[in-house]
């Protein structure tokens, strides 16, 4: 309906910001953002500077403040979520500066509450219960793979979760994959219901390698991407649809002093720069409908191309830490979203 109508003007590319609220034990209190509008307008204060410079206006498709919850910021992203059910392919993102809240928004910030589930548990659940109610129409097959870029490279997750999964006997969904990810070796999962999912990734969290607070440091330089694919058949007809989901918690997009950082650091940031470059770039071309799309620039694009562009739909989060001290970081991560809306 009204989603339909503002996907056709914005070319299939949403961009919604979310702004964290401060977090206890916080030092600053004063605050870079000025107003946030009904219609997704933002106003940016930078209090070093003086006069007409020191505002700055962002137009997006909507701005949630630092007081929506994971329940609000699911309701309006859950018919792109469902669209997948109709053979859509569907990119989430979460782009910002390390602590802006991506993996808040994403994923949550505990597992074991369901009240403070973030996109991906929500999503999942919401098509295994829409799955249920179409249930006499169609059968829907959900497969879930995990993947992580770092420094250009492709990890897959889910090869420690593959043993376990074994053991488990759960089934691994083995297709040709025509549109969607395209990893041809990431171990796909068959998940019969958020429980398996729930168990999946915890299982994925704790099995890494390194301890939580490394696992942190590492996560803020990596990409994660957690793909749903899901293939319907249509009772009645016997046809089918497939559609996936990507999922995605960006490396964060702060900028590494380049006199500060050496080896391995600027190596890292260097990637990261790159493929968040590659990324704009690859938003930026579809949403002027440009015939040339540069998705051959970076891993990120590489594996996400058949579901960036064409039919598919995108959303990115971008991610805001409303304190003055990110002031700066907060301007150049709103130029990168007001690029590619
Ligand atoms: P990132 O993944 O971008 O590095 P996190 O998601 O880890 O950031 O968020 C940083 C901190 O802020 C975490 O402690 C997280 O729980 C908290 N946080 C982020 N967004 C919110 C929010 N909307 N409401 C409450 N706390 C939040
Ligand atoms: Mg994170």
């Amino acid at each position: 309906k009204l989603y339909n109508e503002v996907q056709e003007l914005k070319g299939n590319i949403r961009v919604y910001c979310r702004i964290r609220p401060f977090l206890r034990g916080q030092n600053s209190k004063l605050t870079t953002i000025d107003y946030i509008g009904e219609n997704g307008e933002l106003v940016l204060v930078n209090p070093s500077r003086q006069g007409k410079d020191s505002h700055r206006m962002f137009k997006f498709n909507k701005v949630f403040g630092p007081t929506a919850t994971q329940a609000q910021v699911f309701l309006d992203i859950q018919p792109l979520i469902r669209s997948v059910l109709d053979g859509y392919n569907v990119c989430i993102f979460a782009y910002g500066q390390t602590g802006s809240g991506k993996t808040f928004t994403m994923s949550g910030p505990n597992i074991s509450s369901e009240e403070e589930w973030g996109v991906n548990y929500r999503a999942l659940s919401d098509l295994f219960h829409m799955s249920h109610v179409r249930r006499n129409a169609f059968t829907y097959e959900v497969g879930v793979q995990m993947v992580e870029i770092y420094n250009e490279q492709l990890g897959y997750s889910s090869i420690k979760v593959k043993r376990f999964l074994n053991l488990r006997t759960l089934g691994i969904w083995s297709i040709s994959q025509p549109h969607g990810l395209v990893v041809p070796d990431a171990s796909m999962f068959i998940v019969k219901s958020t429980s398996d999912v729930l168990e999946l990734m915890q299982f994925g969290q704790t099995n890494r390698a390194v301890g939580s607070t490394a696992l942190n440091e590492r996560s803020s330089r990596s990409h994660s991407i957690l793909t749903v694919h899901v293939r319907g058949v249509d009772l009645k007809t016997g046809s089918t649809s497939r559609g996936c989901l990507h999922l995605i918690d960006l490396a964060g997009s702060e900028r590494v002093d380049r006199s500060k950082a050496t080896g391995d650091r600027l190596k890292e940031a260097q990637h990261i720069n790159k493929s968040l470059s590659a990324l704009g770039d690859v938003i930026f071309a579809l949403s002027q409908k440009s015939a040339h799309v540069p998705y051959r620039n970076s891993k990120l694009t590489q594996v996400l191309q058949s579901s960036l562009g064409g039919q598919a739909k995108t959303l990115m989060f971008v991610q805001v830490n409303p304190d003055v001290e990110s002031c700066s970081e907060t301007l150049s991560t709103l130029m990168f979203a007001e690029r590619v809306s």
